[in-house]
């Protein structure tokens, strides 16, 4: 078995082909290549868990991947799903450092994740998975160390919740461990939104090059969590039309635009976007509707070989981590599909949280719209340096930005050198 195989899972290899098509490109220093399709430090958990209505008790999986350790501490979300694997989190941790380096952020890319699922779990539930958990990381994470953040299946509470049982465990508080927390303990509103928001501000940097205005855009969205309801909302403030969104209870349609306003209070009540009165309950597949801009925002693998000719958006925006496998990817590109990527568009969710961590370790507050103002400025001058280099190489942007994240890592593992 070679070391890769260790990481084995779609995801893994997926993310491994295109960093091998990359750093052929750019002939990157073959050591280095090879140091970096490994993370430096992988912990798998295990841990007992309780449900409230059975006395029996069971094993719970979960993970903790530090992938460069070379600029600073780690950083990266925490997902609970039943599907997680170590494979699929190291993919995650690794795409996380082309991220944090593509906006300039300190940090080396981590990820973490549980695998269990967690639509069934009662808070106190959710709560008893995320302190065990919690207690597992303790010899991994810390202020300096690694900084877990939010991701698909966990949110605010859970991140309070690790906060609440690492400040226990060391005797203070302390804040700075995880980013995305609620308000009352330091977080900061701007990251709630800031992946959504970001995504749009990707998109309408997008449509500017190619002389486009956002709002005169239709746009659809797959998924409807935190990242797909806030850009769900900025595209409505801009003026565009939503004109279909999804969520895991249905999908609707309006092609005169929803309101979205209107949908958070139907969802507030109804928990799911479906049976809206300002739109048709949508039976096919949302991501094949024709519009300006299609947001995946859900889950990993949705446009893939056997989809991606049937898409019929000129824009696709990675909300979600991994939307899009390799084959899809060049099925669009030949389809003259202008794809911006995960690593570039929803980098705005780990910069909110730089920002967070900052205030947090300097007890220093900032403004919420001058938090906003400096977001959108990191993320749309990492797109235009993006922009720049996809020109120079004429290549597509998801390559562009590998090439920006990637050599940045690299150079700073170089100037490192040798230990011992
Ligand atoms: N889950 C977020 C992402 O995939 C990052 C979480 C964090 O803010 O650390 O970019």
């Amino acid at each position: 078995m070679s070391n890769l195989d260790l990481f084995g899972s779609n995801m893994y290899k997926e993310v491994i082909k295109q960093y091998d098509e990359v750093t052929d490109f750019i002939n990157l220093d073959s050591n280095i290549r090879e140091r970096l399709k490994l993370p430096q430090r992988a912990l798998t958990v295990t841990f007992p868990f309780r449900r409230d209505e059975y006395d029996e008790v069971e094993t719970v999986i979960g993970y903790r991947v530090q992938h460069v350790l070379s600029m600073g501490p780690t950083k990266g979300g925490i997902r609970y799903a039943s599907n997680v694997n170590l494979g699929e989190v190291t993919a995650l941790a690794i795409l996380m450092s082309w991220k944090s380096a593509i906006v300039g952020l300190p940090y080396g890319g981590a990820k973490g994740g549980v695998a269990i699922d967690p639509t069934p779990l009662s808070k106190q539930e959710k709560q008893r998975v995320t302190r065990r958990y919690t207690a597992e990381l303790l010899p991994v994470i810390g202020v300096d160390k690694d900084i877990p953040g939010p991701d698909l299946g966990t949110d605010e509470q859970t991140m309070a919740w690790i906060m609440d049982t690492y400040s226990n465990f060391v005797g203070s508080p302390q804040p700075g461990i995880v980013t995305g927390k609620p308000a009352s303990l330091g977080g900061s509103i701007t990251r709630r939104e800031a992946t959504g928001r970001g995504v749009v501000a990707i998109a309408n940097a997008a449509l500017d090059k190619l002389n486009l205005k956002y709002e005169n855009s239709t746009v659809v969205i797959q998924g409807f969590g935190n990242v797909g309801r806030y850009a769900a909302l900025d595209s409505y403030e801009r003026g565009a039309k939503v004109i279909a969104v999804n969520d895991l209870g249905g999908a609707i349609y309006n092609k005169n635009g929803i309101n979205i306003p209107e949908l958070f209070k139907h969802i507030a009540k109804n928990k799911s976007v479906k049976d809206f009165n300002g739109a048709d309950n949508f039976d096919d597949e949302i991501l094949e509707i024709e519009c300006d801009i299609l947001i995946p925002a859900a889950v990993g693998g949705v446009i893939k070989s056997n989809n991606a000719d049937n898409i019929k958006a000129k824009i696709i925006v990675e909300g979600a981590n991994s939307p899009t496998t390799l084959s899809a990817d060049k099925i669009l590109r030949d389809n003259g599909v202008l794809l911006i990527p995960d690593i570039l568009a929803n980098a705005g969710g780990v910069t909110a949280s730089y920002f967070e961590w900052v205030q947090n370790t300097q007890n220093y507050l900032w403004k919420e719209k001058e938090l906003h103002e400096r977001l959108i400025d990191v993320l749309t001058s990492a797109f235009e340096e993006v922009w720049i280099i996809s020109e120079k190489n004429k290549v597509d942007l998801r390559t562009a930005a590998l090439i920006k994240g990637i050599k940045k890592v690299a150079a700073a593992k170089l100037t490192r050198g040798l230990f011992p």
